[in-house]
Parts: structure tokens; sequence; C-alpha cells
């Protein structure tokens, strides 16, 4: 199939373009590059032998957008296109509530126009909020705290209308856990600019050196060792996740969670991380961050009843490929 990858040079979606290559697919990015760079996608050249189709687009622009999909007959679209610091929601809410929800509709929109029958959303576990753990798909959504979950959560709403409007438009909707870890070669990885906000790339930084030692944001939830729980999904594992999503996506709205069904806490993880790279992470104990849940973990059932999908590496090997990718970047 020929797939529209929105957000393709960014973290998750240049994964994603390296498992839909080696599946076979054919990938046109539209990237505004506003929080990555173009080299990634000659990385993803590299690793797979294959060619990509880039364009440098806001994929809020509805004229430019319009012109991609007249030029290419495509069949379906990934929508990774979306700004993602949660702190920062909070600050330029509208910024977020514009870019998010827009490009969702200026997509979907098109889709609808030229017939494009697939769409699947980057989706996030944060729309269950302060849940019950395991979250299940079929969760009543409590509200989430910030701007950045609201995009998500409206989005899904957005696309779960648009699909129910015309029967041959189907969406799947993929709820992430917390991805981490990297391309197994090291070219391609996480890269945030300036100090990293969540745990794995903080970790990284430390063991490079480039940051004094890690704050753990509190010891005092109740959880296995006081510290967060999270449900760390290799990165490559996710990719994986969309092609199957996508080569099974049939009429309709399906949601899925993908996770590894695995809690594991800030301390676990910096444990794993020592053993697999042998490198001790110097940590301190702080104040808890505000807005952070005590566990976030997927139920993962649905994903691999429906989809045949799990994940299949472990927490050594996000340690070992995130670490990989850290090294050797500059
Ligand atoms: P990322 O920032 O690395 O990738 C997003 C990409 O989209 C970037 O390349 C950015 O330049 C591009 N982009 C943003 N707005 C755009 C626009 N209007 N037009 C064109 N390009 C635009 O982020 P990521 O970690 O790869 O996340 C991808 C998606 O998955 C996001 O929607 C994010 O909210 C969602 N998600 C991420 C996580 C996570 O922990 N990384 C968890 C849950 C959901
Ligand atoms: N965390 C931490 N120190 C950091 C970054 C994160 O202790 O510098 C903790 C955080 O409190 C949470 C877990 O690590 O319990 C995962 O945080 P991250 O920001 O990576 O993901 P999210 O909170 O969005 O699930």
């Amino acid at each position: 199939m020929r797939i529209l990858v929105a957000g393709g040079a960014g973290y998750i979606g240049s994964h994603t373009c390296v498992a839909l290559l080696e599946a076979g697919h054919t990938v046109i990015v539209a990237d505004n590059l506003c929080n990555s760079k173009a080299e990634t996608l000659d990385k993803v050249k590299q690793i797979t032998d294959k060619d990509v189709t880039f364009y440098k687009v806001d994929v809020t622009d509805e004229a430019a957008v319009d012109s991609i999909f007249a030029t290419h007959q495509i069949d379906g679209v990934i929508h990774f296109a979306g700004l993602k610091a949660v702190g920062e929601s909070v600050e330029k809410p509208l910024a977020y509530y514009y870019n998010n929800l827009v490009s969702t509709i200026v997509l979907s929109k098109a889709c609808l126009k030229y017939g494009v029958r697939k769409f699947v959303f980057s989706s996030s576990a944060t729309v269950y909020g302060e849940n019950e753990v395991p979250f299940v798909e079929t969760m009543d959504l409590l509200p989430t705290t910030n701007p950045y979950g609201e995009t998500k959560a409206i989005s899904e709403r957005m696309l779960t209308d648009a699909a129910k409007s015309k029967s041959e438009f189907s969406v799947s909707l993929l709820r992430y856990f917390n991805p981490v870890g990297a391309h197994e070669s090291g070219l391609i990885g996480e890269a945030p600019t300036g100090i990293p906000n969540n745990l794995m790339p903080y970790v990284t930084q430390v063991a490079k050196g480039k940051l004094g030692k890690l704050r753990v944001f509190g010891n005092d939830y109740p959880t296995i060792d006081g510290t967060g729980v999270r449900d760390y999904i290799h990165v490559m594992d996710l990719a994986e996740g969309h092609v199957v999503a996508l080569d099974k996506l049939t009429s309709g709205v399906h949601i899925y969670n993908l996770g590894t069904g695995q809690g594991t806490s800030v301390l676990q993880l910096v444990q794993a991380f020592g053993e697999a790279n042998g490198i001790e992470v110097p940590y301190e104990i702080v104040d808890r961050r505000p807005g952070d849940i005590a566990e976030c973990y997927a139920d993962a059932s649905k994903a691999k009843r429906e989809l045949g999908w799990t994940a299949e590496r472990d927490l050594l090997d996000m340690c070992r490929d995130a670490w990989r990718f850290e090294k050797g970047y500059v």
C-alpha cells in the first residue's frame, strides 16, 4: 500500500517508516520538521535501502495536504504529526489545540475527499486518566489533566464520528503506553531538544555525562518500591504494531492499547539500564512531579487477540538500544 505518514520524521514516525518499508509498503512523509530533522529520513533510507518521498509541509495547511493527496494515490494515512510535551501544552494550550486538532481534521477530510479508507491515529494512554490499572479499551475515559491529553481524547471522538458518517472510512485509534528505545542499528532514536522530560532519554543523558544525576520524582506512591510505574514499550514493537493495525484495518473504529502489559517502576528501569549496559546511573529522590499518576500499564490482550500483535522486545532490549543510539548521537 501507499501510506502517507504525517509526522514521519519524528521519533515514532521514523521507526514506523522503517517497519512499513520493510513490510513492502511505499512511504510518503509529510512533516514540517518542527520537532525533527530531515536527515532522519536519510537514516531510514540507509537502514532499509529503500526510498521515501518527503514533503516539508505543515499538515494543518489544507491546500498543501490536498496537493499531496492529488499527486499520490494514497491507500492509508498514519497521523503522528502532533505536539506532545505535556507541560508545554499547559503553557500554550491554544497552540496545542490548534496543531493537534486541525491536523486531524485536515488529514481526515482529505481522506474522505479522495476516498482513502484507512486512517491510523497516534493516541495515548493518557486518555484513560486516573483509571484502575490495567487500562482496558472498554473503560470509560476520565478527564485528562492537561490540554495535550484533551487533544488526544477530542481527536479520538472526531475520528469516530467521521467513521460513523462514512462507512468506507475505517479508523484505528492506537493508545500508546511509554515508547522507549531505538532502532537496533543505533541510527535513529529519540533525540529530544533541551533537557528531556521523559525518563529514558534523561537516563541515557545521565549515563553519557550530559546531565548530572537522575531526579526520581517521588518514592511515596502506592507501588512496588514507591516510585511511579509505567508500561515501557520498545519503539520498534510499537512501529510494527502500526503496520499490523493498518494491514488488518477493516470497516469501523477500532481501539487498541499498544503496550506490553508489564508495569516497571522508575527504580526498576534504572536497575535494568545498569544490567543491560554495565553503567550505574546516579539518582536522587525528589518531590513528586505535579500531574503524575502512580501507575499506568496496559491490558494488552485485545491487540493480541484481534491483530495477533504482541510486544516482543524486553526491558533489557529497550535499555540496550536506547543507550546504543545515545552513545552515537552528537
Ligand atoms: P515527535 O515530536 O518526535 O514526532 C512528531 C512529528 O510530527 C515531528 O517530526 C514533528 O516535526 C511533526 N509535526 C508536528 N506537528 C506537525 C504539523 N502540524 N505538520 C507537520 N508535521 C508536524 O513525537 P513522537 O514521540 O514521535 O510522537 C508521535 C505521535 O505519537 C504524537 O502525536 C504524540 O502525541 C503521540 N504519542 C507519543 C508518545 C510518546 O511518548 N512519544 C506517547 C503517546 C502518544
Ligand atoms: N520520571 C522521573 N524522573 C524524570 C522523568 C520521569 O522520576 O526525570 C518518572 C515519572 O515521574 C514517571 C516515570 O518516570 O513515574 C515515566 O515518566 P515519563 O515522563 O517518561 O512518562 P509519563 O509520565 O508521561 O508516563
